[in-house]
């Protein structure tokens, strides 16, 4: 169905469960509507300074921090070319589609990618990223990138493991992580984890329109910066800490300002730490519901490694012979519900049910209700009732 053509959809909210975009809270949509201001008043300055200080808070860290207008894809080249020369190795652990994608990127812009190859059910083997670390003698690996969620298989990576993997070999590699699908949703922690460059965007778990992204960066990644020969401008650090506006070499978006100050304010209101709590309830009740419908050789979790399951997004494995499309096409032509697609060499096969942002257990149930009637319709086999097991999982832990 086309976009001109969606008026023939049915009526009311529609619930939109993609893993990113996400949902914009009402107030955030209405403070980004925010009449166009000059991005050199003070008045906007003091808007700006909070944002950067929030963002902080949220990435838990006290060092550097860069924006820029441009979806993640935007910090994934900022921090490469503000890291590193031409030629420069790069450790990527191939967790999914995303650490696929920054790869062909690195490897775009000139520099050498080592994969660490790993089954994308299972997850990054920790002893394989060791021994590809003890095993480069000379240290000619810059930096391991690693994505902390990978948003096209639903699984987390460890990424105080990886730092312990590097602290273990003595490797003096950087470590980059991209947080693009579980910051404010899933813990991070870019200081404690000794992450150098932590890259994120805003239309996730920040729950605003997709075009602002940002980097943390370490200390230590700055003076990796000040010998870094890649080609760059927009994006070059060094340019934009000459400005008053510590980022954005061009004009600041400020509409996407004046809604980062009500998403930080949301967050802040409800407590990071009961965000997480929040994202992890609601995973856990969609992975029970597809656990069920995997009996009678239903769909079930793309995610073998229950120790790696993502709190921010489930990838659902469509039964041998039945295509994810057409489930995904019901979902939303029928009821109005916005599932993920399967996404790389899961294109068909998986489609992805999105839990983070700005959600909630009716929300969750809803869009849970119509991927169960949508099999249905589309003569999937899979066992009836997995919204009730998430029902009873929801109800358990909470009080009336
Ligand atoms: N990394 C991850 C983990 C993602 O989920 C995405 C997008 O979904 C990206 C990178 C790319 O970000 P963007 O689409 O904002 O350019």
């Amino acid at each position: 169905m086309s976009a001109t053509e969606t008026a023939t959809r049915p009526r009311g909210r529609q619930f939109f469960a993609n893993p990113g975009p996400t949902n914009i809270p009402d107030s955030v949509l209405r403070a980004v509507a925010h009449p166009t201001v000059d991005f050199q008043d003070a008045a906007f300055m003091e808007v700006y300074e909070a944002c950067f200080a929030g963002l902080k808070r949220v990435l838990k860290t006290r060092q550097h921090l860069f924006m820029y207008t441009g979806s993640g894809h935007a910090a994934w080249e900022a921090s490469l070319v503000n890291l590193f020369s031409p030629g420069d190795a790069l450790l990527i652990p191939e967790t999914g589609h995303f650490s696929v994608s920054w790869a062909n990127m690195a490897r775009d812009l000139g520099l050498e990618v080592r994969e660490v190859g790993a089954d994308w059910r299972q997850g990054l083997d920790m002893a394989a990223l060791r021994a590809a670390l003890a095993a480069d003698k000379d240290r000619a690996i810059k930096a391991v990138c690693a994505v902390h969620n990978e948003t096209s298989t639903g699984m987390a990576l460890p990424l105080a493991e990886v730092r312990a993997a590097l602290d273990a070999t003595g490797h003096p590699a950087l470590l980059l992580a991209d947080t693009i699908s579980s910051l404010g949703s899933i813990d991070f922690r870019m200081d404690d984890w000794g992450v150098d460059a932590a890259v994120g965007g805003s239309q996730k778990g920040l729950m605003l329109p997709t075009g602002m992204s940002f980097t943390g960066v370490s200390e230590k990644a700055m003076a990796a910066h000040a010998d870094a020969r890649l080609p760059k401008h927009y994006f070059n650090w060094t340019g934009m800490l000459a400005r008053k506006q510590r980022s954005f070499i061009g004009t600041v978006p400020t509409g996407l300002f004046f809604g980062l100050r009500e998403s930080l304010r949301l967050i802040e209101e409800e407590g990071l730490e009961q965000v997480f709590a929040r994202h992890a309830r609601l995973g856990e009740a969609v992975r029970r519901c597809v656990r069920h419908w995997s009996g009678n050789s239903g769909p079930q979790l793309f995610c073998t490694n229950p120790g790696r399951f993502s709190d921010s997004v489930t990838a659902v494995l469509m039964p041998e012979g039945f295509d994810c499309e057409a489930v995904r096409s019901t979902a939303l032509n029928r009821f109005n519900v916005s599932l993920g697609a399967g996404l790389n060499k899961l294109a068909g096969r998986v489609f992805r049910i999105g839990h983070l942002g700005d959600l909630n257990e009716p929300m969750v149930l809803g869009t849970l209700a119509a991927v169960e009637m949508s099999l249905k319709l589309n003569g999937v086999p899979h066992a009836p009732g997995g919204v009730d097991a998430a029902m009873a999982f929801l109800a358990e832990g909470t009080t009336a």
